[in-house]
């Protein structure tokens, strides 16, 4: 089984095969510029354009309604989806009416999102950012409240990158437009697998890296008549609206793997929904963060009292996942979207997510799921061996098959006290009590501690994440060797 095994599918997704197959002619052998009118310029910009029409066309499948038609606009690519939003964002912004300079937009947004609404905010705009319940949904009610004649724009995302939960883009796109405000939908995490309500929507961002496309392209899909500001000036390309020279590869890969979205759908979906279910059974003693129902199933955040995430991501290193969002965990800013669900600091610290997909398979997932990381450290301290084991493995097992001098050949009916070891307090209390067997046994070793167990009566799995133990003096327990 490949390690490490990859849970982490909201951060990134592995590069569709058919999608790198795609891309490659297009890196190695035709290099020709998409926007010079040569033979091969002309080639690679059709190349783009068969690439455009496949986004668009998995933008909306399947049609939320029969007016879900997104041909009634335009696809320009951009280098991912920070940049579609901020551009959306700032574009849309800046040809605001006088009157409408206000933007409204969700707590639990990406900060590509509020970050650069807190940044229009020092420029003048008046900003409003609504709260979510404790299932992480927008309360509509509220919202009808907050969204005024006053409000020139509206950004909400369709699936959220941390909790999975589905925000009801089409009634809140209803609510906006009959105030004649724009709709932003930050549709990364939903594309080409959660219906987007394209009808509702004036704009909407997508990033290719979140669906098993390249990395350094997105797009921004822009209803026809929005008002928008140029992102970036030049050569004209894209409309005018975003110059620069587009890469072939790039938009040839995101083409094909929005391709493969709109085949693979129905098997993709039922897959994710099949490892979700996998995967909420092996995890039934954790709570699960965010509404259990309307929800992208791929995304499972959890939580469980006593856990400490960023530990457990450190010893569970066979495992990719992520103890939040990945941006959010990497600049060590708490969760802003667990704590918008009203989640305590301590809640928060021990919520993970894992995140799978299509390649992701039942047996990896179960795998993942079930590892133990196992720290076994020398007497003096000196020697820490990192190993792993499975829900219901013998500590004795694992020991021995570490190499660790752990002696015992019991099979568990302790007929010595040779495997004597000594657990992490904060370990010990986790493990169910010593029967009286096993505390007559230890009376006979040495070295013994107040956290003094045998390694033959240790069973992983349990409420143990991680399991750290200390060799007291080697094998040479039992009194009088
Ligand atoms: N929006 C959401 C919901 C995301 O999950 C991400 C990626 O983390 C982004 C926006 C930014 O996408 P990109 O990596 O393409 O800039």
């Amino acid at each position: 089984m490949k390690t490490p095994i990859y849970l982490d599918y909201q951060a990134t997704t592995p590069l569709a095969p058919e999608a790198a197959a795609a891309m490659r002619p297009w890196i190695e052998e035709q290099f020709a510029n998409p926007h010079s009118p040569s033979r091969l310029g002309r080639e690679a910009a059709a190349a783009i354009e068969v690439a455009r029409g496949r986004v668009m066309e998995a933008l909306t499948t399947p049609k939320v309604t029969v007016t879900s038609d997104c041909h009634s606009g335009t696809l320009y690519f951009t280098s991912g989806a920070t940049e579609a939003l901020n551009w959306a964002l700032k574009g849309a912004a800046a040809r605001l009416p006088p009157n409408r300079r206000k933007i409204v937009t969700l707590a639990t947004e990406h900060a590509a999102v509020l970050d650069t609404v807190e940044w229009l905010a020092t420029q003048g705009f008046e900003t409003d950012i609504l709260p979510v319940g404790l299932d992480g949904l927008v309360d509509l009610t509220l919202a009808e409240n907050r969204i005024d004649h006053r409000t020139g724009l509206v950004a909400a995302m369709l699936v959220n990158n941390e909790i999975g939960v589905v925000q009801p883009i089409a009634e809140l796109g209803a609510l906006a437009k009959a105030k004649g405000a724009l709709v932003l939908c930050d549709a990364v995490q939903g594309f080409g697998r959660v219906p987007l309500p394209v009808h509702a929507c004036d704009m909407a961002a997508i990033s290719a890296h979140k669906v098993h496309g390249p990395k350094g392209i997105g797009a921004l899909w822009v209803r026809e008549g929005t008002p928008l500001d140029a992102l970036l000036h030049g050569g004209g390309q894209e409309g005018g609206l975003r110059s620069g020279t587009l890469s072939p590869a790039l938009c040839v890969g995101f083409g094909e793997a929005a391709r493969l979205l709109v085949e693979r759908r129905d098997a993709d979906r039922t897959h994710v929904r099949r490892l979700a279910s996998l995967a909420r059974d092996a995890m039934a003693s954790w709570t699960l963060n965010g509404s259990a129902g309307g929800r992208y199933p791929g995304n499972l955040n959890l939580r469980r009292a006593g856990v400490d995430a960023v530990r457990l991501l450190s010893e569970v290193r066979e495992v990719a996942f992520s103890a939040g969002s990945a941006c959010a965990s990497g600049s060590g800013r708490p969760s802003h979207v667990l704590a918008a669900l009203g989640l305590s600091g301590a809640e928060a610290r021990s919520s993970i997510r894992l995140g799978f997909g299509r390649y992701t398979s039942e047996e990896e997932l179960l795998r993942a799921l079930a590892l133990i990381r196992v720290r076994f450290i020398s007497d003096d301290g000196a020697r820490v061996q990192e190993a792993e084991g499975g829900d219901g493995d013998r500590l004795l097992d694992v020991a021995q098959a570490a190499g660790q001098p752990l002696e015992g050949t019991c099979e568990g009916q302790m007929a010595c006290s040779t495997c004597h070891v000594i657990v992490a307090a904060e370990d010990f209390e986790k493990l169910p009590p010593a029967s009286e067997e096993e505390e007559d046994l230890l009376d006979l070793a040495l070295h013994v501690t107040r956290t003094s167990r045998l390694a033959c009566q240790i069973m992983l799995g349990g409420q143990l994440e991680t399991l750290t133990v200390r060799m007291p003096g080697g094998a040479r327990n039992m009194q009088g060797r």
